[in-house]
């Protein structure tokens, strides 16, 4: 009876620690008492609004994990 092979999900290295970063475009909410921001690969409209306080939202950039499976088109509601 062994009792090996337990360790082995551990042995490898995290994915998570191997996803690059990379200065991506976001939008960031123009309120100064409102943090919200999205990334500008989920922004549908040209003139976004914060989904927290409703504010108009400025083009920035942040650093940022690279996404590998995004989804072209999201449906929003
Ligand atoms: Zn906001």
């Amino acid at each position: 009876m062994k009792k090996e092979g337990c360790c082995l999900y551990y042995s490898r290295k995290s994915p998570m620690d191997d996803v690059p970063e990379e200065m991506t475009p976001i939008w960031s909410c123009t309120n100064e008492k409102c943090n919200g921001w999205m990334r500008d690969n989920f922004v549908l409209s040209v003139q976004p609004r914060c989904g927290q306080c409703d504010s108009l939202m400025e083009k920035s950039e942040r650093l940022l994990p690279v996404l590998t499976n995004t989804s072209p088109n999201q449906k929003k509601n």
